[in-house]
């Protein structure tokens, strides 16, 4: 099998596959691999798989585990709901909700990668094209090993190359993913710059009009992951995701917000800006597998960051296809079928909620107050997501 991608997708379905007994090759067009930016929440539906493939002591060395998670809003300051994590996460779902940074993720399953030997990794390996006919598939790009361009009827070819994905038009008309409008600034901060009183032991996510925020711990708490969604013009060059932010535009954007927001954001000495874009929500398994082609992770489904759920998706994709793969009796085309089958109805729901959280966390006037009475009188039973934390 060849994964064309080794971000924490790519990574993940070369672990998956590699333990099903694929023998994956990874291409990854980066010279090295590195994953930079920002912190993300994975949920017990996405930890319970990360320690089902023997990764739980080596997450435990990178995570944070959250007690609960808090949502204020930015004009009050009021808390207006809160779920708790913690012991709740494993009581109720058998596995932890935890926070992690991304680099530290990917490391994670990179460094299981090579120790179990399961798959070969191959940097600097762009794929340009792709041909799929009654042979097998046919490759060709920029440094690609000779022995990496053609693949016989019995191999299959996994799309794992993100957003900007180039192997997305084989399985689908191409079209380009959308500006959503929105601009998710985000910022990493060592835990001792922080005000002491606004340190943070919890998720905390605020909600205002137009505008919200998400703070959390990472790196075993040393360190605070800030990420703030506000409308805006997004810069010229979509592709490239990690911009310059500018504080000024920053609070324009923001208009005026409680002062314990405004403290902690006052600790930040420099911004990076995300152009958040995304796609509509998947229609059917068609748009996740053709023939001995199948698309995983952000290449099938980016989806809004306003589920904590991208990475998620793409981890839950991954050990489908691990299921999948095993069913050596099957053609590889009817294993690809099988594991769109059972993705995209999911992946297409997780990408249908973000939109809808982000609508409802930027609520103004009339319904803002509706939704923070809602919350404050149903609470957990509004913030819970059962559907989802249980898993697929
Ligand atoms: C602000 C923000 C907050 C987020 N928070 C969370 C969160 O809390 N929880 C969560 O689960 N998710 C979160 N996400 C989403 C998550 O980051 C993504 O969904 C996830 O990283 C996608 O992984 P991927 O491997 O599919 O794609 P990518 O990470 O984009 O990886 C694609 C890889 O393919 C390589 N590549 C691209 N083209 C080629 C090519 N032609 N040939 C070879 N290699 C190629 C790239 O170099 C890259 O390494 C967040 C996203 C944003 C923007």
């Amino acid at each position: 099998m060849i994964i064309v991608g080794g971000g924490i997708g790519g990574l993940a379905a070369a672990l998956a596959t590699g333990q099903a007994g694929a023998m994956p090759q990874v291409l990854e067009r980066a010279a090295t691999f590195s994953e930079v930016g920002a912190g993300i929440q994975l949920g017990p539906n996405v930890t319970r798989i990360l320690h089902a493939w023997g990764l739980a002591e080596d997450l435990k060395r990178v995570e944070f585990v959250p007690r609960k998670l808090e949502a204020r809003d930015t004009q009050t300051g009021q808390v207006i709901g809160t779920l708790r994590l913690g012991q709740r996460s494993l009581d109720t779902y058998g596995a932890p909700y935890v926070t992690v940074h991304r680099a530290d993720l990917h490391r994670v399953l990179l460094q299981k990668i090579m120790r179990s030997g399961l798959a070969e990794l191959h940097l600097d390996s762009e794929v340009q094209a792709v041909k799929q006919d009654a042979d097998g598939i046919r490759i060709s790009g920029a440094n690609l090993p000779a022995s990496m361009t053609e693949f016989s009827k019995s191999s299959a070819m996994v799309g794992a190359d993100g957003l900007w994905s180039a192997t997305r038009q084989y399985v689908v008309p191409p079209t380009a993913p959308r500006a959503t409008g929105l601009l998710a600034y985000r910022a990493l901060l060592p835990m001792l710059s922080v005000p002491e009183k606004l340190r943070l032991q919890d998720v905390n996510v605020w909600m205002g009009p137009s505008v919200h925020a998400v703070l959390y711990p990472v790196q075993c708490g040393d360190f605070l992951n800030l990420v703030v969604v506000v409308q805006g013009l997004p810069p010229e060059n979509l592709e490239d995701w990690d911009h310059a932010g500018n504080k000024q535009d920053l609070e324009a954007a923001m208009g005026p917000v409680h002062a314990d927001l405004r403290d902690l954001l006052a600790a930040v000495p420099a911004w990076r800006l995300w152009p958040l874009c995304d796609r509509p929500p998947l229609k059917g398994p068609c748009e996740m597998a053709k023939g001995q082609i199948a698309l995983l992770g952000d290449a099938a489904h980016p989806v809004r960051p306003f589920l904590a759920q991208g990475a998620g998706m793409a981890i839950e994709d991954a050990a489908e296809l691990g299921r999948c793969w095993v069913k050596a009796d099957l053609p590889v085309a009817e294993r690809l079928k099988m594991y769109a089958q059972a993705r995209w109805a999911r992946n297409a729901q997780v990408q249908q909620r973000s939109i809808r959280n982000g609508q409802i966390f930027h609520l103004q006037g009339p319904l803002r107050w509706g939704r923070n009475v809602a919350m404050k009188l149903m609470g957990e039973s509004l913030m819970d997501a059962p559907w989802l934390y249980a898993g697929p």
